[in-house]
């Protein structure tokens, strides 16, 4: 049997745009005849917070839908994405990086302008990595994503919705723009890329169905997955909902929350028609 994901961060409260994403993961499996799971993306602790979790269920249940519990929540499963982290380490896949944000800045600054690719790091020696660690300068891990291309070969994904310019299809995984990503932040000891793959692959997530801002991501996913030797989903990315300034709607920029819109008498039907989905069955 399938199975979707919806798979918010718990940073905020929802907006249309979550709305949006959300009714389209629930009616991609109900045609597909597949399980819908929520998780909780919470690993940020500097950003999320339990009310808007709770918040979050009001909310999803107002709009119609029904989810499998218990619902996942990443910030119970550390140890799981820090084990995923030491297969990469075994793998000599990944370096402990000590830069700062101002010396990365610098290091972009310097490259060749016409270069799209993301930062690359230089992986420390060992008596500098150990003069280091003694004096307890706090570190990322990173991805040494040349070893890793390397070690991967290449690699595609499919996509059945679409990405930039509307690719969709098999589409050849390209992680450069990406560069050295940070598996394991310097604060939280953990991070995003690595949470998702090793959640997608526990959950058994058929078809990852998310915004289209998510489209970049999906070739540094699909390159874990091949090193960590988990399974390979289809991927869906939807358009992104804008506001009347024709800008994508975020929580940075106060979008309208779904409770406000609530609050002032608006049924979530209309809320759904806006959105172009039917009424709610029940
Ligand atoms: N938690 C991420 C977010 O709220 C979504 C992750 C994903 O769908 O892969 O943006």
């Amino acid at each position: 049997m399938g199975a979707v994901r919806f798979a918010p961060s718990p940073t905020g409260y929802l907006h249309k745009g979550h709305a949006f994403s959300a009714l389209t993961v629930f009616e991609t499996a109900r045609q597909l005849g597949a399980r819908f799971v929520v998780r909780i993306e919470d690993i940020d602790f500097t950003r999320c917070r339990p009310p808007f979790e709770a918040a979050m269920f009001e909310d999803l249940a107002w709009l119609g839908l029904e989810w499998e519990t218990p619902v996942l929540r990443q910030s119970a499963h550390l140890a799981d994405y820090l084990a995923a982290l030491e297969t990469l380490k075994e793998a000599g896949l990944v370096y402990r990086s000590f830069a700062t944000r101002k010396e990365i800045a610098l290091a972009m600054l310097s490259a060749p302008h016409d270069a799209p690719d993301g930062y690359r790091g230089v992986p420390p020696a060992a008596d500098e990595e150990a003069a280091r660690l003694a004096a307890g300068e706090p570190f990322a891990w990173r991805l040494n994503l040349a070893a890793a291309q390397a070690a991967a070969g290449p690699l595609s994904f499919f996509e059945t919705g679409e990405g930039p310019d509307g690719v969709h299809g098999a589409i050849a995984v390209d992680a450069d723009p990406a560069g050295d990503v940070v598996l394991a932040r310097k604060d939280v000891g953990v991070a995003y890329h690595l949470a998702v793959v090793v959640d997608d692959a526990r959950q058994r997530i058929t078809d990852v169905v998310r915004g289209a801002d998510l489209f970049e991501a999906t070739h540094v996913q699909r390159l874990l997955q091949a090193l960590l030797g988990l399974p390979e989903p289809r991927y869906h990315h939807h358009r992104l909902i804008t506001g009347a300034d024709g800008r994508r709607l975020a929580k940075r920029d106060d979008a309208e929350t779904l409770r406000s819109i609530r609050e002032r008498g608006v049924t979530a039907d209309a809320v759904r028609a806006e959105l172009g989905f039917s009424p709610h069955p029940g």
